[in-house]
């Protein structure tokens, strides 16, 4: 984070803007929405300044300035047009440690001024760290066009209450619920909707009736993540990521992702790295089983799809037994996210009738597989953490009879900016692993539609600057 956003308290506090043309208005009126006691220093004063002037709301001073004009200043601008006076004010004020703000000039801020989504008392800022102002103006239309106006209503309301609600829950997570089920229910409604004495009169209502120790009962969400890039989460995914009071993830799980949770959910690490589990399975369904019993909206999240190689299954087993209530987010498998963002389709009328995902962790010399049904032309096999066994997976399939010419490819870190794509058959795959230092998480994919990358392959995590 190159700054760290914060909203400053400047009511009736001098600020002062140096230039007064139309630049320096914008800045000054949002000054004045601030409540600050702005002082303008101009040698020119444009007519958007000399308006304010007019009205009084301001104090313009028309002269050069002056080093002493920064005396007992809270804040400045410089929105001269003179490059080397903009830098001495800079220089002065970092010096005085008074926050400066100089326009167009990234490098000559000590603090940045952000787009703004204003719905008072709410406020959205936006920052692109000087990269692009015009980037985060297009983020704030985007923003304004789905925050509705009465959201500012909504938040009015509420602080009028804020102290009634202390009075009847002493306990901030208790507190936290309530105003959970009033943002998220029917007060909310009818605040957006425009019925503003419905919303005060069920919020007071609300408040009269409430249990002051409610028995909140926990609940866990097996959540499915997808393979890696954040865009591919389903929508109710992102709900519950947004909702819950503690998240249990997994190793697979991305950290752009991670970014998505509820910023202050607890986070506990169930990663699991094959050879060394850091925490046992019989571990993490006693975990989420006590964290629920605690009251917690529990998230489990967990790489791809929960039920596909993610041992959903076994989690929610244990939960029905403690009579938990849960629910499962199906996630894009590894399968399905990775081949399709490596121009490989799992089924061609053509090439392949049948797609088969499977484990490739396990001792597979045995009789665990069906070699000889996943060896079968015109299919196509996944093979799920299999890089480890790459060369057996290859052999096998050769010694029940698949084609040694077959296409095979290796997608490690599907979906993601790091993603690679390696092509070769059933007699090269071990070797690419080798030459190319493949680590996981690696997808194998074995089959004919393989060979329709060259023609396919779309997606260029190259061009994603990390
Ligand atoms: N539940 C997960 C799979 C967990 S098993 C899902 O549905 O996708 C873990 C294996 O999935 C890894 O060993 C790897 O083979 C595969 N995998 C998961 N994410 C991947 C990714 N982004 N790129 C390549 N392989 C991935």
């Amino acid at each position: 984070m190159k700054h760290l956003p914060i909203f400053l308290s400047i009511r009736h506090k001098p600020c002062l803007v140096v230039g007064a043309g139309s630049i320096a208005a914008r800045k000054i009126a949002l000054l004045l929405k601030a409540g600050a006691d702005v002082s303008v220093v101009a040698k020119n004063i444009g007519s958007e300044v000399a308006e304010l002037e007019r009205q009084g709301v301001i104090r313009c001073l028309v002269r050069n300035y002056e080093p002493a004009d920064l005396t007992g200043v809270k804040l400045v601008i410089a929105a001269t047009n003179v490059a080397e006076l903009n830098a001495e004010i800079s220089t002065i004020a970092q010096a005085q440690n008074i926050p400066v703000n100089v326009v167009d000039n990234t490098e000559l801020c000590s603090f940045l001024m952000p787009s703004i989504i204003d719905r008072n008392p709410i406020q959205i800022a936006i920052s692109t760290g000087g990269a692009s102002p015009v980037l985060a103006r297009l983020i704030r239309s985007k923003l304004e066009a789905s925050i509705p106006s009465a959201y500012g209503e909504l938040a009015k309301l509420v602080d009028n209450y804020r102290e009634n609600v202390k009075q009847a829950f002493d306990n901030v997570d208790l507190r936290r619920r309530f105003w959970e089920s009033v943002l998220e229910g029917p007060v909310a409604e009818f605040a957006l909707s425009g019925r503003m004495n419905d919303a005060q009169k069920m919020l007071g209502e609300l408040i009269q009736s409430a249990d002051p120790d409610p028995e909140y009962k926990g609940e866990v969400y097996l959540v499915g993540a997808g393979p890696g890039d954040p865009d591919l989460l389903t929508f109710k995914a992102l709900r519950l990521m947004q909702k819950c009071d503690v998240v249990v993830y997994d190793r697979l799980v991305s950290e752009p992702i991670m970014e998505l949770v509820r910023r202050d959910a607890e986070k506990i690490y169930a990663g699991k790295a094959s050879a060394n589990h850091s925490i046992s399975q019989e571990n993490i369904n006693q975990l989420l089983v006590r964290l629920a019993k605690q009251g917690k909206r529990v998230l489990r999240l967990k790489g791809g799809d929960p039920f596909v190689f993610g041992r959903g299954g076994e989690e929610i087993g244990e939960l029905i037994e403690e009579n938990i209530e849960f629910q499962v987010v199906p996630g894009i498998t590894a399968a399905s996210g990775c081949t399709t963002y490596a121009g490989i389709p799992l089924t061609h009328r053509d090439h392949s009738q049948a797609c088969i995902f499977v484990t490739g962790h396990r001792k597979i010399d045995g009789d665990d597989l069906n070699w000889a049904m996943l060896s079968h032309a015109n299919q196509t096999v996944v093979f799920y953490m299999g890089l480890d066994n790459v060369q057996r997976i290859c052999d096998a399939l050769k010694k029940h009879g698949r084609d040694e010419n077959t296409p095979a490819a290796l997608i490690e870190k599907g979906t993601t900016p790091a993603q690679r794509v390696l092509i070769g058959n059933l007699n090269t795959l071990p070797g690419l692993v080798k030459s190319n230092d493949v680590r996981a998480p690696t997808l194998i994919v074995v089959g004919e539609v393989v060979g329709l990358h060259d023609q396919l392959s779309w997606f260029k995590p190259g061009n994603k600057i990390l």
